[in-house]
């Protein structure tokens, strides 16, 4: 997860949400389990009761060591049918086996209840945090229950396979990884059944009064567990799920699992995991989320749900799914969206990531904030754009398809990769992984002393790229435009200074470096419209409440800026407002101010009035219309201004909730709520553009 297209600012809205790949990572230890889960729901207690009985082939262990809930009681142990003595503290649950135990299959049977009732937040602010903190909770609306709330005994270090037997209240259906072995009834309870086969490291649990709905495709079903208000959405999605199930197919090998569901959560948070996806209603029900972040969530059943992350090494995933996920529909739409998007990334790297919370992509483990979004996510999958440039396509798919081949289900960190594409591509990428992958930070380039010399018919071009320190090694692409042709040229940069030379048969008009985005770089501030991501990640802001401000938009103002996630942030009314004040922050103003300094580098083609403002020549008038904008600050270079207008305060809250959903944008306007138009200001001045005056 462009004024650009309603699709990709209800992206960034999604992955607020919270969409996160799961897979629980530990030391492997040679053990093996097969659990046979049985549980029994009681939610008007908030709790359950359990029963697992699990096959473990021991390797020499002396101790067996399971997670279990820090609250379970009642906890009985029999080993091979004899009741057991255990030691339980703080969440584990040891077992010590007897010498002759130590070798061989054993069975454990292992009694419990426990009580999960962590607090579910209804509508959360500020959502850079996708977990929400929640691991278990069992209520009469759903229950959630995640792999590493201890909802059974997950024995430590082991991989496992599973049944899950669920018995519910009447109507409460349950879903999980793995194959449905179907719903029933008995004795006036439901019990679901499920079954997976294949190892994984961790099982989550979803209940709730599902409509389910299923669709098989070449061997694998689609299916959707939706509640009863958003059923009408299972077509849509079957129909998308099978649609990626064999797009990723072809791309990658055949699909790892039996099924993959759509599960719909009774809270605002998402997950994807091993064969489904949990998604909160809100979210499935915003139209792009099929063209987006359900495309993303199935690519992960091959890229960290079905290879496995080596977390101790980083975790590659995300910057894989969203590149063959995200990246790859804009590419399958046009070069031009495909490009917007590597510029996005870009952006945000440059906004978001300071040299001071920069870190190197090896480190990156899970997104809980913009700066980890920014990195896994955005410079991840610019990492693999230009592998992908160096490899060619053969190489590069070729490579992933010998991942997924020898690497499904087991862990697998950046060198397994790294390995993969060096064998394909039969070259070394060892610099490339040590700069990009092992190294934070990124190349700021610019041309510089470009001239052309003309002699008899030629024109040579001759520059040079500096980059400043820490230095880069990579190729980059030189376009010279002269009379409507472009001349490409490839140079390889290292060091302070590249040297090139590129000649024309005509009068040069403009050179450009890296005129397709391909290089992961730092933008420089000219290249970077005020937008909201940098109010977002300033350090200190001012918001300025203008005079005569309505209470209701006061309200909002501060539900703006806690939305926003504003750092060090002080209320100022406008009198208050000093100049020096002024001069030293980034500013939010709310309302129209009546002073005439605070918006004085506010865009042509913004037109601003008490009751009104026209964007673009459009006019907005209703008492319902809302603008926002970010501009360059009025005193001081280097630091921006923004303007929250709500023309009434009808809608001045439901906007506040939603702006920080469209981080890259420079201006927007709402009417009764909705986005009716917005954009980003256009760059002006690039290091890495040099035009020639026209003569003639
Ligand atoms: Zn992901």
């Amino acid at each position: 997860m462009e004024l650009l297209k309603l699709n990709h600012c209800l992206r960034i809205l999604a992955i607020s949400l919270g969409i996160l790949s799961w897979a629980v990572i530990s030391q492997a230890a040679g053990l093996s389990a097969a659990h046979h889960i049985q549980i029994e729901l009681i939610p008007d207690a908030k709790k359950l009761i359990g029963r697992d009985d699990i096959t473990i082939k021991t390797n020499g262990t002396e101790v067996l060591e399971f997670r279990l809930a820090k609250r379970a009681t009642r906890i009985e142990v029999q080993v091979n049918k004899n009741p057991r003595n255990f030691n339980f503290e703080n969440g584990r649950l040891r077992l010590t086996l007897k010498p002759h135990e130590r070798f061989g299959e054993l069975q454990v049977t292992i009694l419990y209840a426990a009580k999960f009732d962590d607090p579910v937040p209804v509508h959360p602010i500020n959502m850079d945090n996708p977990g929400f903190g929640v691991t278990g909770t069992i209520s009469e609306k759903g229950s959630f229950l995640l792999a590493g709330a201890g909802w059974y005994p997950d024995l430590v270090d082991s991989p496992a396979s599973y049944r899950a037997t669920v018995t519910a209240p009447s109507g409460l259906i349950a879903v999980t990884a793995g194959r449905s072995l179907g719903h029933r009834i008995e004795s006036g309870k439901s019990v679901s059944d499920w079954e997976v086969k294949y190892p994984v490291e961790g099982l989550s649990l979803s209940v709730a009064r599902y409509v389910v709905e299923e669709k098989s495709r070449d061997g694998v079903i689609s299916a959707t567990y939706l509640l009863p208000q958003n059923r009408h959405l299972a077509p849509a999605y079957l129909e998308a799920t099978a649609g990626y199930l064999s797009l990723f197919s072809d791309l990658f090998g055949a699909y790892p699992f039996q099924k993959f569901a759509v599960v719909e959560n009774f809270f605002p948070t998402g997950f994807g995991f091993p064969s489904y996806t949990l998604l909160g209603g809100r979210v499935l029900q915003l139209p792009f989320i099929i063209r987006t972040s359900l495309g993303h969530e199935i690519a992960h059943c091959w890229w960290g749900n079905g290879v496995y992350v080596e977390a101790t090494q980083g975790n590659w995933s995300e910057g894989l799914t969203t590149y063959v996920a995200d990246y790859r529909f804009k590419e399958m739409k046009s070069r031009e969206a495909a490009r917007e998007h590597r510029q996005q990334w870009l952006r945000n790297y440059s906004t978001l990531v300071t040299p001071q919370n920069d870190f190197a992509l090896d480190r990156f483990q899970s997104r809980y904030d913009t700066v980890t979004r920014t990195i896994g996510y955005d410079k991840g999958a610019m990492v693999f754009h230009m592998i992908r440039r160096i490899l060619g396509e053969e190489a590069f798919w070729g490579a992933l398809r010998d991942i997924y081949r020898n690497r499904l289900f087991r862990r697998t960190s950046w060198s397994d990769l790294q390995h993969a594409f060096e064998s394909r591509s039969k070259q070394s990428l060892q610099d490339f992984f040590d700069q990009w992958v092992h190294r934070r930070g990124a190349p700021r380039i610019s041309l510089d002393e470009v001239r052309a010399e003309h002699t008899g018919n030629i024109w040579q071009v001759k520059g040079q790229i500096i980059q400043r320190k820490p230095y880069f090694s990579f190729p980059l692409m030189l376009a010279l435009e002269a009379r409507k042709q472009t001349a490409i040229q490839k140079i390889f940069v290292s060091g302070r200074a590249t040297s090139f030379e590129v000649s024309s048969d005509h009068p040069p008009q403009k050179l450009t470096a890296d005129p397709a985005d391909d290089i992961f770089r730092r933008l420089s501030p000219s290249e970077i419209p005020p937008a909201v991501n940098a109010l977002k990640s300033s350090p200190t802001v001012i918001t300025v409440l203008s005079a005569e401000l309505d209470p209701e938009i006061k309200k909002a103002a501060a539900t703006l800026a806690l939305s926003l996630g504003l750092k060090h942030n002080e209320f100022v009314t406008e009198s208050e407002l000093d100049r020096q004040m002024l001069a030293e922050n980034d500013i939010l103003v709310i309302g129209l101010p009546r002073r005439n300094d605070l918006l004085l580098k506010m865009p042509a083609g913004i037109t601003i009035q008490s009751d009104s403002f026209s964007l673009n020549e459009k006019l907005f008038k209703k008492p319902v219309d809302t603008f926002f904008g970010v501009f360059e600050h009025p005193a001081a270079a280097n630091r921006i201004a923004a303007l929250f207008m709500p023309l009434s305060p009808q809608y001045a809250e439901v906007v506040a909730r939603k702006i920080t959903h469209y981080g890259k944008y420079s201006y927007l306007a709402f009417q009764n709520g909705k986005n009716l138009a917005k954009g980003i200001w256009p760059v002006e001045t690039s290091p890495l553009v040099h035009e020639w005056d026209q003569v003639n």
